[in-house]
């Protein structure tokens, strides 16, 4: 881990709060061209009613619309989370430089958790990457927000049951 790499990861980091004050997973990701910031986005399946809207996914499309070209070669891609299995793809796709994230996911993430997808022999390009960069803040983001939503479950549910009891009484 570097000073830019942390910088870069900070400002993904930020994004992934918009997301989370959206009532959205907090997941943040941030292109990056030399010491450019060309896109940045945040997670909103939720909001947009989109399955496909992933931090990565918007930030790329971004990205692209900005450079007027869907191959960004010189891109570095910024993610607090270690990306899933679309987004991955969306990466090779985009031939993005390289990848960099932040906490890694042993459920969905395939970079080198679940899977090691751009480690496959057949992909025709490689993209170089880095995991674990400021991954303390990273998974906090995510603990916190997960936590804080169980209870908030709770909370209804029990809210709920007790006006059920009222009702009965
Ligand atoms: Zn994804």
């Amino acid at each position: 881990m570097n000073d830019r790499d942390e910088y870069w990861m900070r400002r993904a980091l930020a994004n992934a709060a918009c997301a989370e004050r959206l009532g959205e997973v907090p997941v943040g990701a941030v292109v990056v061209i030399g010491d450019q910031c060309i896109a940045e986005s945040y997670n909103t399946p939720i909001r947009s009613q989109e399955p496909t809207a992933h931090a990565e996914i918007q930030a790329l499309k971004l990205a692209a619309s900005r450079l007027g070209n869907y191959r960004l070669d010189d891109a570095e891609l910024y993610v607090t989370l270690e990306p899933c299995m679309m987004c991955s793809g969306a990466m090779v796709h985009a031939r993005i430089k390289r990848l960099i994230f932040g906490a890694h996911d042993p459920k969905t993430g395939v970079i080198s958790s679940a899977a090691k997808l751009l480690d496959e022999p057949y992909l025709n390009h490689q993209i170089d990457y880095s995991g674990g960069i400021l991954e303390d803040d990273c998974a906090r983001q995510l603990k916190d927000f997960f936590k804080r939503r169980r209870l908030e479950n709770q909370q209804k549910l029990k809210l709920k049951s007790s006006e059920f009891k009222q009702k009965k009484g």
